[in-house]
């Protein structure tokens, strides 16, 4: 079903993509052509001012409608009533994981924090010097990576009570894990949604705050968008300056210093692009098929293939693999790439390999790299 603000422009599929090249990087990563023609259109003239996008005053009505357009059609998507505020912070989530602990621990509260991933553990560095931290699961201990089992409705969660919030990073792009639903807690929810923004309905309204950098789902990196709940973000610390507190951003409308405009443009054109596709619900059909295609050639390889990532909470971003020998794992690689497939080694740390598909991600592409993990099997099992 396609959304009724579904715009012609944005409302074809994936077109091919360029030079036979499939990007499979986890971020910045591959953007639907039609935003980027708008961009390349609007780099030059933004809305027949006669003015690029990149040189209009963030103070302008063009720069100001397009902002605000954004925030319309982001409110659309979340579902969220008025109060929930949309911000657009400078920086990517790990800026955002700093300005989180600056506002709500820096007067001796406690944040719980669940450990699934690299980016959960980034979110705590940035947490630890501020203020206390606990963390409330480890999924990471093991050779196994997980996430808290819904079934438990939060049992296997360990958060005391009088906590300021739990943190909880929703897709684990490095791990290839996520949570299938969000964490069952009496707690303010704070949700890194960085690597899954509208790839799937999520419940906004349920969250204090959603943080989610801009280099995926949303484009461009340099921005996050916030959405927050207003009574929330006004317990912020008054002891940091203005620029670190969200509410006097939220207060401000995201211009309280000069914003990433650029960023925030393109966030603006793939939050369209979401809705012209049939939003959340429609994309998350796409994504499923995409990222069950490359799980099953991992199950089906007969031992060739294995994961890390605990089956009952595999991403249907990010599909991680490996052959579990480190020196036929870089052949896949070097040879992937010479068939067109780019940027399929797993994160640092992690290792293997990694395949994201994110909401702009073409279904062919994952077709064409199950057909060369299979050739690749065939060759060297
Ligand atoms: N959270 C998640 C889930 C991520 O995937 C990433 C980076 N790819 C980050 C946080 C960190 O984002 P940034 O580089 O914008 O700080």
């Amino acid at each position: 079903m396609t959304s009724p603000h579904a715009t012609s422009e944005f409302a074809d599929s994936p077109k091919p993509p360029r030079h036979g090249i499939y990007n499979f990087s986890a971020g910045p990563s591959h953007m639907p052509l039609a935003v980027v023609d708008r961009i390349r259109e609007e780099l030059l003239d933004l809305g027949e001012t006669g003015i690029g996008l990149i040189e209009h005053s963030h103070r302008g009505p063009a720069y100001m409608d397009a902002s605000a357009e954004a925030e319309a059609v982001i409110r659309r998507i979340t579902g969220i009533g008025d109060e929930h505020a949309v911000i657009f912070m400078p920086g990517g989530a790990t800026v955002n994981f700093a300005f989180l602990a600056l506002n709500f621990l820096s007067e001796g509260g406690t944040g719980v924090y669940l450990d699934t991933s690299v980016w959960a553990q980034k979110a705590i560095d940035e947490a630890r010097p501020v203020g206390k931290v606990q963390v409330g699961f480890d999924g990471r201990s093991t050779d196994e990576f997980t996430c808290p089992d819904p079934t438990k409705a939060g049992a296997d969660i360990d958060a005391p009570a009088d906590a300021v919030y739990l943190f909880y990073c929703a897709n684990n792009t490095g791990e290839g894990t996520w949570f299938n639903e969000p964490p069952r807690s009496d707690l303010p929810l704070i949700g890194d949604l960085t690597s899954d923004i509208f790839s799937r309905p999520w419940p906004f309204t349920d969250h204090a705050m959603t943080i989610a950098a801009g280099q995926k789902n949303l484009g461009a990196a340099g921005c996050s968008v916030i959405v927050a709940r207003r009574d929330f973000i006004e317990r912020g610390s008054k002891s940091i300056g203005p620029i670190l507190r969200f509410a006097d951003h939220e207060r401000a409308q995201s211009i309280l210093n000069t914003p990433p405009t650029f960023a925030i443009r393109v966030i603006g054109l793939m939050a369209e692009w979401t809705e012209a596709q049939g939003g959340p619900t429609a994309i998350a059909a796409r994504n499923e098929s995409k990222s069950s295609m490359v799980w099953n050639t991992v199950d089906e390889s007969g031992g060739f293939y294995r994961s890390r990532a605990d089956v009952s909470a595999r991403s249907h971003l990010n599909v991680t693999f490996e052959t579990g020998n480190a020196s036929l794992d870089a052949t896949f690689l070097t040879e992937a790439k010479s068939a067109g497939l780019e940027n399929l080694a797993g994160l640092a740390g992690v290792g293997g390999m990694r395949a994201s598909m994110y909401n702009a991600f073409p279904v062919k592409g994952a077709e064409i790299l199950v057909d060369f993990m299979k050739d690749f099997a065939r060759r060297n099992g």
